[in-house]
């Protein structure tokens, strides 16, 4: 089995699309959330719950496996998906981000404040720089045992098809909103060529590798807040061939301004081939997905929805809030009174009130089913609503709700 992307409808009013992603693993109806398992797992939670609460697929990230245990170790295992326990398709980032995020010291966020200052040698406080550029790869320090290591495209290539995922992404150069516009553009050359390393060796690895499934490779839109970068960057890599190799889908990645987020994402999928996936690298807030989705992305992926869960941080229809509040002591009613999930059909606010104050073990893998439930769902009611015609309504009936509470949806 190889890779196809079919789309069942277009929606007139919006770039927003419905389709099929279909993988070696099996098919993804997009649009789809994809959970992420970074080290070839989702803390805490068991993948047959992951598949219960209707994830479809889950992406894990080539800069954690490579370092521990061993993208050779997934290789012999029989590939991530095999190696994780979970019966469905895969993606993994390249790896990327996270090296480049050693580079600045930042914490794993994608979207930035732009409104900040912006020189290209800004580090996060009290960091010191663990990763170094050039235009060969990037030489970096683990952050587990401060070994030095290598990634470079043809290195990521290796790494990603030792790990077998069913989607890959090429390995680029991911800047920051705080980088100056002459760096941005040095960044967005250099992911270019980066990207027709990828293609050649990911050429080679495939027809090396003979017997194993196809893994698809994405290419990844960067170019910041900034409209030419952005579109020159979606001309050259949509339209990119290598030795007869093309990408088989797009990543929008890189720093991306929350504020313009609708407007950079349309500037991009305007331009990318129609029939070609697209996935939104790292966003994953409720009202987020309505502009990335009616902005012609088909899938996304955040590790938001647990890593909030794990700090007792909830989604619910109403807004966003606290279960250790004490407010919640002597509720008995679920989390989310219209959510389907186990732990919302289990267990109350009251319970989860006491194991989160208790820092019991459970407490982290209940709010993840519920919140990873609660955004699997909401991307799949929005592939409804566009099916049925009514997206801008299901829309404006969300988000009349959810933000009306509070304004704590974002993080
Ligand atoms: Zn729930």
């Amino acid at each position: 089995m190889s890779f196809s992307f079919d789309i069942k409808k277009s929606d007139s009013g919006s770039l927003a699309r419905v389709g099929t992603i279909n993988t070696p693993h099996g098919p993804i109806q997009t649009p789809a959330f994809i959970p992420v398992g970074t080290k070839a797992t989702v803390k805490s939670v068991l993948p047959e719950s992951m598949k219960d609460l209707g994830s479809q697929a889950l992406l894990s990230n080539a800069y954690h496996l490579y370092l521990q245990p061993g993208s050779d170790i997934l290789d012999e295992a029989g590939g991530l998906a095999k190696f994780m326990n979970w019966p469905g398709p895969t993606f993994t980032d390249s790896g990327g981000f996270q090296v480049l995020s050693l580079g600045v010291g930042f914490k794993k966020v994608l979207a930035m404040d732009a409104q900040t200052t912006r020189h290209d040698d800004v580090i996060a406080g009290n960091k010191d720089r663990l990763a170094h550029v050039d235009d060969e790869g990037v030489t970096f320090k683990s952050h587990l045992d401060g070994s030095m290591h290598r990634f470079t495209p043809e290195v990521s290539m290796q790494v990603q098809h030792q790990i077998g995922a069913d989607i890959m992404f090429a390995f680029d150069e991911c800047t920051t909103l705080h980088n100056t516009r002459p760096y941005q553009e040095l960044a967005m050359d250099r992911t270019y060529a980066w990207a027709i390393r990828c293609l050649d060796e990911h050429k080679r690895l495939t027809e090396e590798r003979v017997g194993k499934p196809y893994q698809a490779l994405f290419g990844v839109i960067q170019g910041a807040q900034y409209e030419d970068l952005r579109k020159k960057a979606a001309t050259d890599l949509g339209s990119l061939e290598s030795n007869g190799q093309s990408f088989d889908g797009f990543g929008i990645g890189g720093a991306l301004d929350k504020g313009q987020l609708g407007t950079i994402v349309s500037w991009v999928n305007e331009i990318l081939p129609e029939d070609k996936p697209r996935h939104l690298l790292g966003i994953g807030a409720p009202e987020d997905l309505f502009v990335g989705v009616e902005n012609g992305c088909d899938t996304f992926d955040c590790v938001l929805a647990s890593r909030i869960a794990r700090t007792s941080a909830v989604y619910t229809m109403e807004g966003r809030f606290n279960l250790s509040n004490s407010r919640f002591k002597r509720d008995f009613t679920p989390i989310d009174s219209e959510c389907d999930c186990y732990t919302c059909t289990h267990y109350t606010r009251a319970n989860m009130h006491h194991v989160f104050r208790g820092k019991e073990i459970i407490s982290a893998t209940l709010a993840t089913i519920h919140n990873e439930r609660f955004i699997v769902r909401l991307v799949d009611q929005m592939r409804q609503a566009l099916m049925d015609g009514n997206f801008a309504d299901m829309k404006a009936d969300f988000l009349g709700r959810y933000t009306h509470r509070s304004g704590q949806s974002r993080d």
